[in-house]
C-alpha cells in the first residue's frame, strides 16, 4: 500500500483557500477608532472589529465602507462583527492564529458580584493564550486605576503571559496608538485624565515549566 501523495496529519496543516487568516483582533471595538488606524498602519494584516452592540457594529461597517470608497484600494483588511467576546471567540480562530489582542478601555464593572463579567479574566485569560500565537501581544488600557491594577494582577499571575518592557513598546506601532486613538481614550483625553497601558507577551511554553 503505497502512498505517493501528501495527507495532512491535522486540517491546520492543509491550505484550503490560501486566505490570510485574521491576526489582530479589537475587543469591544466601539466606535472603530483603533481599528482605521491600524489598518493603514499595517495594510497587509487582516483586523477584525468585535461589538457586542448592534447599532455601534453597524455604525463601524458603515464607517469602514466610506473609507474604502473614499480611499480606493485602502481599509479592504479592516472589518467588524457584531458579536458577544467573552462567549464566542474560539468559534471564530483557531489555536496560534492571533498575533494581537487589543482591550482598550474595557467596562469596568465595579461592583464586586460583577467582576466576574469583566473581559480580562483568569479563565478568558487561558483562552486568550491559546487563540495567541506565541510571541503575540495583548493590549490593555484603562483610565479606571482599579480596573487596570486587576488586569495587571491577572496577567501577572497567568504562567503564560510575561509584561512587554517599556523600551518594547517604545518601538512598537501599535503601542503608540492605545490611549488616544479610539473615542473612549479620546473622551478620557479630552477630560485630562490619566490612562495606565500594559501590555503582555504570551509565551511558547508556561513560566517556571
Ligand atoms: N474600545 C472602545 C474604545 O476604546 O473606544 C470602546 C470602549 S467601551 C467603554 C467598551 C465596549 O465594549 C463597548 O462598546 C461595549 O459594547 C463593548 N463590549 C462589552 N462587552 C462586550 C462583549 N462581551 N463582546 C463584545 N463587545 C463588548
Amino acid at each position: 500500500n503505497v502512498t505517493d501523495f501528501d495527507v495532512p496529519t491535522r486540517p491546520e496543516e492543509f491550505d484550503w483557500y490560501g486566505t490570510p487568516l485574521v491576526r489582530f483582533v479589537d475587543i469591544g471595538c466601539g466606535f472603530g477608532g483603533l481599528l482605521v488606524k491600524l489598518s493603514t498602519i499595517y495594510p497587509d494584516t487582516l483586523m477584525l472589529g468585535m461589538e457586542i452592540r448592534d447599532k455601534v457594529s453597524a455604525y463601524v461597517r458603515e464607517r469602514i465602507a466610506a473609507l474604502r470608497r473614499e480611499h480606493p484600494g485602502s481599509y479592504r483588511n479592516a472589518s467588524v462583527l457584531r458579536t458577544n467576546a467573552m462567549k464566542y471567540l474560539p468559534n471564530y480562530f483557531k489555536k496560534g492564529q492571533l498575533t494581537k489582542m487589543f482591550f482598550l478601555f474595557p467596562d469596568p464593572h465595579f461592583k464586586a458580584a460583577n467582576h466576574r463579567r469583566r473581559i480580562i479574566n483568569s479563565h478568558l485569560l487561558t483562552e486568550y493564550a491559546h487563540l495567541l500565537a506565541p510571541g503575540g501581544w495583548l493590549y490593555t488600557i484603562s483610565d479606571v486605576p482599579e480596573l487596570g491594577e486587576w488586569m495587571v494582577a491577572k496577567l501577572d499571575a497567568h504562567p503564560l503571559f510575561e509584561r512587554v518592557s517599556e523600551e518594547e513598546l517604545e518601538s512598537d506601532p501599535a503601542a503608540g496608538l492605545l490611549a488616544t486613538s479610539s473615542e473612549e481614550g479620546q473622551k478620557v483625553a479630552r477630560n485630562g485624565g490619566a490612562t495606565f497601558r500594559n501590555v503582555y507577551r504570551r509565551l511558547p511554553t508556561p513560566r517556571g515549566l
